[in-house]
């Protein structure tokens, strides 16, 4: 289904799209990377909404407004940490992409962008995260109309290149 997922090379807090994800921490109270940048774009507010939500457990996914977005709203999901792929982080990534999906199904929401979960600060081996990410989303739309079409967000030509043979099988 290649024409339902794309890959790009853009900074995620520029897309218009119904929803971003964000490779959040558990406490969702803002953090680097993707997490900072989000927070930046977004505004106060957001972290005021975050403060609301009590955290979210590694593998879960909550939704708040985009606030200062272009995208109207923001899914935080938290990812593993890498601790060499024996303490579970496979399938918890692959539940970052199944939660965060079902939670854009649900709010009825169609174009949803995805950065490379975990692959910053929590060290994830890219290419087999990209893996991940390419068989969850292609395996969830495979039997769900919504979220009609999916970004994966590079944030560099590397890692544009890894999302894209993952993608290209
Ligand atoms: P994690 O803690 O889950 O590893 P990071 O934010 O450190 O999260 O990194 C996740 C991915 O997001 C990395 O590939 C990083 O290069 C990328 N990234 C960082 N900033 C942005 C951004 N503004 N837009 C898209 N991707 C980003």
């Amino acid at each position: 289904m290649p024409e339902r997922i794309r890959v790009v090379k853009d900074d995620i807090t520029t897309l218009h799209v119904d929803v971003i994800v964000n490779a959040a921490n558990e406490s969702l109270l803002g953090g680097g990377g993707v997490d900072g940048a989000i927070h930046r774009a977004a505004g106060p507010e957001l972290l005021a909404e975050c403060r609301t939500l009590g955290g979210c457990e590694t593998g879960e996914a909550k939704i708040t407004q985009g606030y200062r977005l272009p995208a109207r709203h923001i899914i935080h999901t938290v990812g593993p940490v890498w601790h060499g792929g024996a303490h579970g982080e496979d399938q918890q990534l692959a539940s970052c992409y199944q939660r965060s999906l079902k939670l854009a199904e649900n709010h009825g929401l169609r174009t949803i962008a995805f950065p490379a979960i975990s692959t910053g600060i929590y060290g994830f081996p890219r290419e087999r995260a990209a893996q991940i990410a390419v068989r969850e989303i292609q395996s969830f739309l495979s039997d769900h109309e919504l979220p009609e079409t999916v970004t994966l967000v590079a944030f560099s030509d590397d890692d544009r290149t890894i999302l894209q043979r993952a993608l290209d099988g």
